[in-house]
């Protein structure tokens, strides 16, 4: 089967590409599990945009260029400064429906870092919102074919894109013109994690594998309030609850974030995630809680339903209780590194989202931005693919299929084995002893999936996608750090 386009990655990158892609393309969208099953469903706190008189651009642009340590590229973060709003109200075109006033104004909030109030949401569900609408929209367009529970397992590259394809236990072969991969984080690297199960890195150790430059995977975002209730499991606790006035408290319950930035609970979440961790160390208690209970109830509910709801079902509330929070792995700066088109150092390769590079970021990415970023260069790689003629095909592109090759079952281990790893090496501080270690254990890992014959299935995929992504981190942890 031949596409113009494939696109691979349901989220706001992947869908929001498809949304801007002229309909003389025949498209095929790609996802890996559900429709719906993505880290931009589970964003919580908003689009950071500049959206009315009281801010201007070169606030936004600064606010970012401070959170990302000035190693921002500024190019790149002007474009998506200023565009970002025409992007915002597409959004409001297609029937996102932002927060508004009872005269109809957008409502925006404060996150870490901002000076100025300019993060639109829905509730705190406000990824899920523009999840539900942008699929909507897609499911009208005539020109693009959706597949769910298709993984994208290899990637081949002559005059055409060849893709193999895994869905329902067969291997698909599929050609495409230009490639889009919008397929998110890394979170399941980590123990820790507050990303969604599919966030395995697979775009970018594929990418790897076929040659593309990847920057910046040192840099790992590591946000300060994930709840902890002693489980694996990290539910988020939005930036947005500081913004709104929230406390971060020790084990005494006294405030401490003021003894290690002025900023104190709004500074950026490198700083923020640091400090909880010297203040555990001084303490030497884990013990630390966020506390928003002294506001009022009904703004608390009215504000935080998801957050509400989900703390009730561990036993919190939290218009009444402190939070128990830890820090938990949560994004990705580095990735497929990118122009300002969106295209890779690959020839038609496109990477847009989570797992592109294209330094907006710099060293930590600033609240809110990363949905205005899959936003903004997802639309510009559409605008330049767009640019470009429908080619006639020379070749025969029927549809192959084959069986799945191998005949061992891989089990969970080595999935294990990589977030024990990654949580004891790099975790909010690099331990270099422990990196140089995981590497000689993940070096082992990827022999041992190259020399049996282990069943080539998703979960074989995966493991080899989590460990070549963890290795390339640690290594490029270690050079930098010197
Ligand atoms: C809990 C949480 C809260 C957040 N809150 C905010 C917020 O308020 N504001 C903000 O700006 N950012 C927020 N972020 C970050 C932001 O949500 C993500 O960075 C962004 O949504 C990533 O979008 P994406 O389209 O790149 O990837 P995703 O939304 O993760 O989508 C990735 C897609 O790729 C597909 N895929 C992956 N691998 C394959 C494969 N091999 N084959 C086929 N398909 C594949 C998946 O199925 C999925 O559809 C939050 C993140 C989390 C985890």
């Amino acid at each position: 089967m031949f596409y113009d386009v494939v696109v691979v990655g349901s989220g706001i990158a992947g869908l929001y590409t498809c949304i801007n892609l002229d309909e003389k393309f025949k498209v095929l969208l790609l996802s890996k599990d559900k429709l719906d099953l993505n880290n931009t469903s589970l964003a919580q706190g908003g689009i950071a945009s500049v959206l009315d008189e009281n801010d201007r651009f070169k606030y936004h642009f600064e606010d970012t260029l401070i959170a990302g340590n000035y190693k921002n590229n500024k190019k790149h973060l002007e474009i998506m400064v200023k565009e970002g709003p025409k992007d915002i109200e597409k959004l409001l075109n297609i029937g996102v429906d932002f927060d508004k006033d009872n005269e109809g104004n957008l409502l925006k909030t404060l996150e870490g870092a901002h000076s100025k109030r300019r993060i639109v949401h829905h509730k705190d569900k406000t990824g899920r919102e523009i999840i539900d609408k942008l699929i909507k929209n897609i499911k009208n367009k005539k020109n693009i074919e959706i597949l769910e529970n298709a993984f994208l397992a290899n990637i081949k590259k002559d005059e055409l894109f060849k893709l193999t394809i895994l869905k329902d236990n067969k291997n698909y072969i599929y050609r495409c013109n230009y490639l889009v991969l919008a397929t998110g984080g890394i979170g399941k690297i980590y123990k820790y994690t507050t990303n969604s199960s599919i966030s395995t890195g697979d775009g970018i150790a594929m990418a790897h594998i076929l040659g593309a430059n990847i920057k910046g995977l040192n840099l790992i975002q590591f946000h300060p309030t994930a709840l902890n209730i002693g489980n694996n499991e990290r539910f988020l606790i939005s930036e947005a609850v500081r913004g709104e006035g929230a406390f971060l408290l020790n084990n005494k319950f006294e405030r401490f974030m003021s003894k290690y930035d002025k900023r104190e609970e709004l500074s950026p979440r490198d700083v923020v995630s640091k400090s909880i961790i010297k203040e555990i160390n001084e303490t030497k208690s884990e013990n630390i809680y966020l506390d928003i209970s002294y506001k009022d109830d009904g703004f608390i509910k009215n504000r935080f339903p998801n957050i509400y709801e989900n703390c009730l079902k561990y036993g919190i509330d939290i218009t009444k209780e402190k939070i128990p929070v830890y820090p938990s792995h949560h994004y990705l700066m580095g990735g497929i590194d990118v122009d300002k088109n969106s295209q890779s150092s690959i020839d038609k390769l496109y990477a847009v989202g989570e797992c592109s590079h294209t330094g907006v970021h710099g060293n930590n990415r600033l609240a809110s931005n990363s949905l205005l970023e899959g936003l903004v260069f997802s639309r510009r790689a559409a605008e330049d693919i767009n640019k470009k003629d429908k080619i006639e095909l020379k070749i025969n592109c029927e549809t192959k299929y084959r069986n799945i090759d191998g005949n061992i079952e891989l089990d969970n281990n080595y999935k294990k084995d990589i977030q024990n790893i990654m949580q004891s090496s790099y975790f909010v501080n690099l331990n270099k002893n422990k990196a140089k270690e995981g590497i000689k254990k993940i070096n082992y890992i990827i022999k041992e999936l190259k020399n049996n014959n282990y069943i080539k299935n998703v979960n074989y995929y995966e493991t080899r996608n989590m460990a070549i992504i963890s290795k390339l981190i640690l290594e490029e942890s270690l050079k930098n750090d010197k």
